[in-house]
């Protein structure tokens, strides 16, 4: 299946130069596989949603708000069974309440580790706001270490882990939680495809059965088959304006996977002893459920953008992470750029070419989280949404844009010729 984009209409309705217009028609025939491929997950992904709502039995009253403590609020009970029952896991806490999927992923940590215990994390520094979370950056009050917790880190061997290492921190300490991030985040890394996922837990279950593996699942959902609670993760968590809230949802966060552990994060996030019984949906339930349902599609959509960029910026001459042929575990395409200038020029192009927005310069500034200037280049219905066209880069070597996310493929399309354009034009 060739993606038909109607070249007629893209040059009706916008001005790029005729070698870019050439370049996009051929991309699309070169990558007629790679779509195949994408579409063919998304099936599968969509299918295995639309189930989990079936099975569930989710009705129109569950769409109903509730306030106040929110006790017996039945459709924030059943889209945590359809959520559990997507992951593959038992249980799962999907709330408008986490701000984003920092908040979720520290709630995790808080709610498994007590002073005295280790934090192993197996892919080298976690994702720049949760270092603040752990407290190896300054800046975060009542972080993991002040509370007495340890913390080790192990960096990836090539694109892998290191599985020597592992055996021997393992061997030679107890560790509580075992630490691992599915997507590269803020860094040049490669991101964990499930099978690496897989293997890696069996192997930390065989030496230590008793520690937990936590796995930070951002931007990391239905782009694979399976997710991380189905290869052995105890736990995972996100962020619903990412990749399952499917540009729907305004808000929230979620972690899922077993079900003791699943309540002990409940407990942390409201008050000990409340645990899931309290947390009114506040008229959210619709959004969250509809960007469930939407998300496979969406998700398949950001993907083909992120093949057709990294095709593009490869025959540009620029470095690209993945290559448009590499297998993906998350939807985050990295581009390297050769300066400073090339990088911010790319993602003010982008933002010409968001729904909303579109008229805004963005510039670098000093974001509350993140230790370098950061420029983000985002206009979508939702602040700060990663799953609508975005392109952000901390302004530091090596020069690298993450671009992710368009609601559909023309978006992402029009967004990265202009930021091709951008660096061009003066
Ligand atoms: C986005 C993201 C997070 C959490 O960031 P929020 O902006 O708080 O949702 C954590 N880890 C990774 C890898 C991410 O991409």
């Amino acid at each position: 299946m060739i993606l038909k984009i109607d070249i007629e209409g893209l040059k009706k309705f916008y001005n790029f130069s005729h070698d870019l217009i050439n370049l996009t028609e051929q991309a699309l025939k070169d990558l007629k596989e790679n779509f195949e491929f994408i579409e063919q997950i998304k099936s599968f992904n969509q299918l295995k949603v639309l189930n989990a709502f079936h099975l569930n039995k989710l009705s129109y009253t569950h769409l109903n708000k509730t306030d106040g403590y929110g006790y017996s609020d039945s459709g924030r009970d059943v889209i945590e069974k359809i959520f559990a029952k997507v992951f593959g896991c038992e249980d799962a806490l999907v709330r408008i309440q986490f701000i984003s999927g920092t908040q979720a992923i520290a709630t995790m940590l808080f709610a498994l580790l007590r002073p005295g215990d280790i934090l192993l994390s197996i892919c080298g520094k976690p994702y720049d706001t949760l270092q603040k979370v752990i407290g190896i950056k300054e800046g975060g009050h009542g972080n993991l270490i002040e509370y007495g917790i340890k913390y080790q880190e192990i960096d990836l061997k090539g694109n892998d882990f290191d599985f020597e290492k592992i055996e021997t921190i393992l061997k030679e300490n107890s560790i509580k939680v075992v630490f691992i991030q599915r997507s590269r985040g803020y860094s040049v890394r490669s991101s964990i495809s499930i099978e690496k996922l897989e293997k890696v837990i069996k192997f930390i279950k065989s030496i230590s059965p008793q520690t937990f593996v936590v796995v930070d699942n951002c931007y990391g959902e239905f782009v694979e088959k399976l997710e991380p609670t189905e290869v052995g993760a105890d736990l995972i968590a996100g962020s619903l304006i990412k990749n399952p809230g499917g540009t729907i949802a305004s808000c929230g966060g979620y972690i899922a996977g077993k079900k003791e552990l699943v309540e002990m994060c409940a407990d942390r996030l409201n008050s000990p002893g409340m645990g899931k019984e309290v947390g009114p949906s506040l008229g959210f339930n619709k959004e969250i459920l509809q960007g469930l349902l939407f998300s496979p599609h969406i998700v398949a959509e950001s993907l083909k953008v992120a093949v057709f960029t990294s095709y593009i910026m490869e025959k540009l001459g620029y470095e690209v992470l993945p290559r448009f042929n590499e297998k993906r575990t998350d939807i985050i395409q990295t581009i390297v750029f050769k300066n400073e200038y090339e990088l911010v020029r790319f993602c003010q192009g982008v933002q010409k070419g968001c729904p909303v927005d579109s008229n805004v310069l963005p510039e670098p500034w000093d974001m509350p989280g993140y230790s370098h200037k950061v420029i983000m280049a985002a206009g979508g219905f939702v602040q700060g949404t990663s799953l609508e066209l975005s392109c952000d880069a901390p302004i530091r070597k090596p020069y690298a844009a993450y671009l992710q996310g368009s609601s559909s493929f023309e978006i992402g399309l029009v967004g990265v010729l202009h930021a091709i354009e951008n660096i061009r034009r003066m």
